[in-house]
């Protein structure tokens, strides 16, 4: 691809963002928005507040319909983001995207009241993605070198569902990605 990847990425979130939220009351837009907007506010450097932005951008390239989970299909979305924004990003930000799916069923493993707290959408997908991790499961996870960055992504992606919650728009977001972007120009 040619041009200027934080441009390209700016007009993903902004255009194919109308897709609604899986079951949720919000669009994939305004997720990817507020999930990047609470991370800003939390003091997360620029690799937490892009991999934010761009957790979900595996449902914006793929094509299964805004909510799969509802027909039984895992759409794997953190991998197809993790394999999207990897030409562009480094380690930092692709691998808490690509661990976003995984940490749900850490939490849910380790924190009693975890499970309690997801929305309805993440309850369904997570049985599809292999429910609460076993032991051995979490052990591991908790040994990879981005896990605490993917739990923190992980927290702001489910308070990022707040129908109504006024945030920045796309373009403030983009010195942030032109920051992270290590590749892809020209
Ligand atoms: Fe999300």
């Amino acid at each position: 691809m040619t041009g200027d990847p934080a441009e390209m990425i700016a007009a993903l979130i902004d255009g194919k963002g109308e897709g609604r939220y899986g079951l949720s009351d919000i669009n994939q837009g305004a997720h990817a928005l507020q999930a990047a907007w609470l991370a800003e506010r939390s003091g997360c450097g620029a690799a937490l507040i892009v991999a934010a932005l761009l957790h979900d951008v595996g449902h914006m390239v793929h094509d299964l319909g805004e909510n799969p989970a509802a027909e039984g299909v895992d759409d794997r979305h953190e991998q197809v983001g993790y394999d999207f924004l990897r030409d562009y990003f480094g380690p930092e930000v692709t691998e808490p995207v690509r661990l976003h799916v995984a940490a749900k069923r850490y939490l849910c493993a380790v924190e009693a009241d975890y499970f309690a707290r997801l929305s309805e959408d993440s309850v369904l997908s997570l049985s599809l993605q292999g429910g609460p991790m076993s032991e051995q499961e979490v052990e591991a996870f908790a040994a990879l070198p981005h896990a605490v960055a993917a739990v923190q992504l992980r927290r702001f992606d489910e308070a990022a569902k707040v129908k109504g919650l006024v945030t920045p728009a796309v373009g403030h977001f983009v010195p942030y990605v032109r920051e992270c972007v290590t590749q892809g120009w020209g």
